[in-house]
């Protein structure tokens, strides 16, 4: 059995989550949602009131494992045994996320945790740093981009679908301070891996995106098969 690792990136918005969820359900992989650790550890940072405080932060996330369940389109995040799923895409979170994400040692930690979790193989994991990083080789690589204007309606779509009241303006600003936090910190920046493919999805409605990758996908699966079989 082959053991294969699709990996996504791109920046907040690019619809990184959608297409990794279906690729992964139309090829009945693994979902990895690696955001949702540095959400999670940001929650609790926030919970414990240390957020500012990266020793403290350090030592919490040395002390925990976070471990995901996708159920139903859902990812499932639990630290330790509690479950956390419903508190970690807050505002909130949303707004202290990078600072948290750019600490080295929370990074190591959650990579750790990630490559523990992709040893089972047949997993398409996304988030930033996850083709350079997390599975440098990885079988398929992905980048996935689009203009700022449109990652922002795209998150404020969603909030308002939530019920939760945002103005544009505020979600765009989150968006922008999130882009220039991940590209530049020192520890495993934002950027696209030499070998990825990449599509800018701001004309692109999610289907003729979906399809435009999975055909990429299709090829690059039977190329791994025949050789497999050779
Ligand atoms: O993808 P999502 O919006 O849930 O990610 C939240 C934040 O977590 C990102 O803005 C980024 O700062 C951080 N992140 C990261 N590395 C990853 C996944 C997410 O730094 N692999």
């Amino acid at each position: 059995m082959s053991k294969i690792i699709i990996a996504i990136d791109g920046p907040a918005g690019s619809g990184k989550s959608t297409i990794a969820k279906m690729v992964a359900e139309r090829l009945n992989f693994t979902y990895l949602d690696t955001g949702a650790m540095y959400r999670a550890i940001t929650y609790l940072a926030l919970q414990k009131g240390i957020i500012e405080n990266e020793e403290a932060v350090n030592k919490l996330v040395k002390a925990l494992e976070v471990s995901l369940k996708y159920e139903n389109g859902v990812t499932r995040v639990f630290v330790n045994n509690d479950e956390v799923t419903d508190f970690i895409r807050s505002p909130e979170v949303n707004s202290k996320v990078s600072e948290i994400a750019a600490m080295p040692q929370v990074r190591k930690e959650l990579v750790r945790m990630q490559q523990q979790m992709g040893k089972v193989g047949n997993i398409v994991a996304e988030g930033r740093d996850t083709t350079t990083v997390v599975f440098p080789n990885a079988d398929l690589k992905i980048y996935l981009d689009a203009s700022v204007e449109i990652r922002s309606e795209r998150r404020h779509k969603e909030y308002l679908e939530k019920g939760v009241e945002i103005d544009i303006e505020e979600v765009k600003n989150n968006i922008r301070k999130r882009d220039k936090i991940d590209s530049s910190r020192k520890t495993s920046p934002l950027k696209k891996a030499i070998n990825a493919i990449e599509v800018d999805s701001s004309h692109l409605s999610v289907e003729e995106e979906f399809e435009i990758l999975f055909e990429n996908i299709k090829k690059k699966i039977e190329l791994i098969k025949s050789q497999i079989n050779k």
